[in-house]
């Protein structure tokens, strides 16, 4: 018997427990640990911010759907991971426990840093929990004049949300007839360019700005804030009236000082999704010190390869599935289009790119089809 242990609930925890629980026979023993017994569905965060769906529509119930699927579910902080001795030091409330385990997922995703940009807890919304996003919202329809300022803070990396968010204030000013009421701004760290990185992409979403009078800054690192204003390290200040930043991302800090990440926190992976230096650990999703942006896609199918690859271990088998980085997303809300961009990330092949009403219906779908197959 093996005992394997998937530590978070997100995307990458819960496609490893299920894929494990296809291949494994019942012998073995799953466990899932995470702090939450939610699981969100993050890409939906802007739709429920602007009142498009409700808070039962973006989360399902985490420990039924594990115990369908006879995978053990815990409901803890996890604190630290142990992997030299195999152990895992978990946290509810007072109590501390340990867990010690044959193999381990990790896949606890990315750590906010707010704490980089000073300032950014007291004055800047985000939307990366429900609280937060439901937070947001509220300040938007309090909002009926001034400037609305949208972007991602250095090393971010999610671009959807913030242009997800800008085109959707527009199109809910256009339809109250108060669009001249309020200027949008959208900042970018780097260029569209570098953000898609494809030029043709670049250029059809700064035409669905300019459409939607979206004035864009690039290459503005924004890294303090006051009540009003928010200050690029260039010295360059932008007023706003509303702030909504993606904030600085970091790897999560129950993997720090074991000696598995990178400067920022991200776990060294390889390719067949194991952890370097360390046999029978893997890690997931946004946690992984891949390049470009983190993805819920790419945190699934990262999860696919490393629940296969512990399957065929346990089963005496060399772990031979492989990850192929790509990055493959939908910007909702350019109109009636929407922007689909696929990109192969370890080549230099040009981005495949569409636009179309069609994308938003299929980020829709593909929602709900996640919802019926993992709840
Ligand atoms: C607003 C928004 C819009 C997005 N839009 C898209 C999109 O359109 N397309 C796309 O592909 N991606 C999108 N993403 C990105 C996507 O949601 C993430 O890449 C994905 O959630 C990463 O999955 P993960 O499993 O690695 O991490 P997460 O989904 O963050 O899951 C981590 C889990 O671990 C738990 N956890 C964390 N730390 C601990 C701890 N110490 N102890 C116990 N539990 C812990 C968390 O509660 C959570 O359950 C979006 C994200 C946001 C926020």
């Amino acid at each position: 018997m093996a005992k394997i242990l998937i530590l978070g609930g997100g995307f990458g925890g819960v496609v490893a427990a299920e894929r494990l629980a296809e291949q494994l026979g019942d012998e073995h023993q799953l466990t899932l640990v995470s702090r939450s017994r939610q699981f969100i569905f993050y890409p939906a965060l802007v739709r429920l911010a602007f009142g498009k769906c409700g808070r039962d529509d973006v989360a399902f119930d985490l420990r039924q759907s594990m115990l369908n699927r006879k995978v053990n579910f815990i409901e803890a902080e996890v604190a630290h991971i142990n992997p030299f001795e195999r152990i895992v030091t978990i946290a509810h409330g007072e109590i501390e426990g340990k867990l010690s385990y044959d193999y381990l997922i990790f896949a606890l995703g990315r750590r906010l840093a707010t704490e980089r940009i000073p300032g950014f807890y007291e004055h800047a919304h985000h939307l990366l929990n429900v609280d937060k996003a439901i937070k947001f919202g509220k300040a938007v329809n309090a909002l009926h004049a001034g400037r609305a300022v949208f972007g991602q803070c250095p090393d971010a990396r999610l671009p959807v949300p913030v242009y997800e968010s800008a085109f959707a204030l527009a199109r809910k000013l256009e339809e109250e007839g108060k669009r001249e009421n309020l200027k949008i701004t959208v900042v970018s760290p780097t260029t569209l360019q570098s953000e898609l990185g494809d030029v043709a992409a670049a250029t059809m979403l700064k035409k669905a700005l300019d459409a939607h009078q979206i004035e864009f800054l690039p290459n503005l690192s924004i890294h303090l804030l006051t009540p009003e204003l928010a200050r690029a390290t260039s010295g360059v200040g932008l007023n706003f009236d509303l702030l909504m930043l993606v904030p600085p991302f970091r790897g999560s800090s129950a993997a720090s000082y074991v000696g598995i990440t990178d400067d920022d926190g991200y776990i060294n992976v390889d390719h067949a999704m194991r952890v370097i230096g360390h046999e029978g650990l893997y890690a997931v999703g946004d946690c992984v010190n891949f390049a470009g942006p983190k993805m819920g896609h790419m945190a699934v199918r990262q999860a696919e390869v490393a629940a296969t690859n512990v399957a065929a271990e346990i089963n005496g088998k060399e772990p031979a599935s492989r990850y192929e980085h790509e990055m493959r997303f939908v910007i909702e809300g350019l109109g009636n289009d929407s922007l689909y961009l696929y990109r192969d990330l370890e080549t230099d092949e040009p981005a495949t790119v569409k636009q179309g009403r069609f994308w938003s219906w299929a980020k829709r779908v593909q929602q709900r089809y996640w919802e019926v197959s993992h709840s």
